[in-house]
């Protein structure tokens, strides 16, 4: 008999940038906040069987730094909100085949996470030594499901 294993996993999507512009009080860029839907899924193994809980994180959408809101609250921002799309993202994550270690045991932090503003043209560098992993996880908090790598 397979075990059976229970438990919970998130599930994030990127609904898009609302409000007003803000300057972020990290990173001081000024954009309309990206709102990310958050899902908790409980599972048993591995396959989701209902959801447990639903939020939305309003978060800059250059440095993700932001606040979480409860589903009723993030909807009712996202209608009040006129999305007139003067706000758009190109994401891609760099990896540095240079700074690439030797070693086969040691770890591959030479990746960076970019953003281009395509309305201004401006690049930017979010973060970068970053693993496989960090940037995995970077794109899972901006709910983003594509997010092109370039070896240069
Ligand atoms: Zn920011």
């Amino acid at each position: 008999m397979g075990m059976i294993v229970y438990g919970t996993r998130f599930f994030t999507k990127l609904e898009g940038y609302y409000g007003a512009k803000e300057e972020c009080q990290y990173c001081h860029k000024v954009y309309k906040k990206a709102y990310v839907k958050c899902t908790e899924w409980a599972h048993l193994s591995y396959l989701p069987i209902f959801p447990i809980k639903r939020t939305y994180l309003k978060m800059c959408p250059i440095c993700a730094y932001g606040v979480e809101l409860k589903n009723k609250e993030g909807k009712a921002e996202i209608e009040d909100s006129n999305d007139t799309n003067d706000q758009k993202f190109e994401t891609y994550v760099k990896h540095i085949l240079i700074k690439k270690p030797k070693g086969i045991m040691a770890t591959d932090r030479s990746y960076e996470f970019w953003i281009k503003d395509l309305i201004t043209g401006e690049e930017i560098c979010v973060a970068s030594d970053l693993s496989k992993d960090d940037v995995k996880n970077m794109k899972k908090d901006r709910g983003l499901k594509n997010v092109q790598i370039i070896d240069v």
